[in-house]
């Protein structure tokens, strides 16, 4: 059995028929054969030798929150979530790709480090965040990062973000590699706040210390924007089309009479066009 030859590996849990519904935010699709959690990246290294050696596909599965899978489900699903350690060194912090966008925010407050708050209230994982060149019109997680950790078969090797191809929400990592942790820029010169309460004035290309309090304003305004104008309570995939450069594609798709309809329980959201969600039993 496939499952009692991946569990010789060291650091790797692997679970069977783990429903995928439950995995993503959508709450659509089939059960995964095989979960492999790798807890480390030495074990994430084996596991994708192991995958070359048997030839056997997989597919990634970060937060869960950019994915329509299908009924069907998937043979072998591999999950970061165990690789979910943060580390303050000299000069950088480094995140494990497994560790939720959420975790990091929360951390760079705790921490009194502004940088990150334009990133707030996006679902995602490290490393699907910078996969997906997760972002807003301030920033992106490709402008914060400065270096990824990618892991092919085993082995691993930092390459700076310019040469991952990202572009609007997209990337181009080399065939076979995987995000294993990202690395974001620290600089503990004391910056100077704007004093327009946008925050220092280098946040978004590194962590800078800024004073908690101003950090948590950001961070209430952005996300309070967001609940105002997202379906956050319904299960969906966010927004659906990317925005073409002349208008948004909820505005569109909204022009076009569209919010509200829908097939089956799959509906376009009354609030926010761009947004399909699931009213229940969606496929
Ligand atoms: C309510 C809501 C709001 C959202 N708002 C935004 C927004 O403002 N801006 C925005 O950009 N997106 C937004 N999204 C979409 C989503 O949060 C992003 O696309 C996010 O980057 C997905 O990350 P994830 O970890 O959930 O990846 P998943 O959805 O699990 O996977 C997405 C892709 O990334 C790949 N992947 C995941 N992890 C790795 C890895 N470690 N290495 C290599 N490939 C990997 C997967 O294989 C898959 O192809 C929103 C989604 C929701 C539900």
């Amino acid at each position: 059995m496939l499952d009692r030859e991946l569990k010789k590996i060291e650091g790797l849990e692997v679970l069977r028929n783990v429903s995928l519904a439950t995995l993503t935010t959508f709450r659509i699709g089939g059960p995964a054969r095989y979960l492999v959690l790798p807890g480390t990246v030495t074990a994430l290294e084996k596991a994708l030798l192991f995958f070359k050696e048997k030839e056997l596909s997989f597919r990634i599965l970060g937060q869960g929150s950019n994915l329509l899978v299908s009924e069907q489900g998937e043979e072998i699903v591999l999950s970061l979530r165990h690789m979910k350690g943060i580390q303050m060194t000299q000069g950088a912090v480094i995140i494990e790709a497994g560790c939720r966008l959420s975790r990091l925010i929360a951390w760079a407050l705790s921490h009194s480090l502004a940088g990150t708050e334009g990133l707030c209230g996006i679902p995602a994982s490290i490393g699907g965040a910078l996969f997906m060149n997760a972002g807003t019109n301030s920033l992106s997680m490709g402008g914060l990062a400065s270096r990824a950790l990618l892991t092919g078969p085993g082995e691993s090797h930092w390459v700076p973000v310019e040469k991952l191809g990202l572009g609007y929400r997209k990337s181009h990592l080399p065939p076979g590699q995987i995000v294993s942790a990202v690395e974001i820029p620290l600089d503990t010169r004391v910056p100077r706040e704007r004093g327009d309460g946008q925050g220092p004035s280098s946040m978004g290309s590194a962590l800078v210390p800024s004073s908690a309090r101003s950090i948590r304003q950001r961070i209430r305004r952005i996300m309070g924007k967001r609940i105002s104008t997202q379906p956050l309570g319904q299960p969906s995939p966010g927004c659906v089309f990317k925005n073409p450069t002349e208008c948004p594609a909820g505005k569109l798709i909204e022009d076009c009479g569209l919010k509200g309809i829908s097939v089956g329980d799959a509906a376009i959201s009354e609030i926010h066009a761009n947004f399909v969600i699931n009213r229940g039993s969606a496929t």
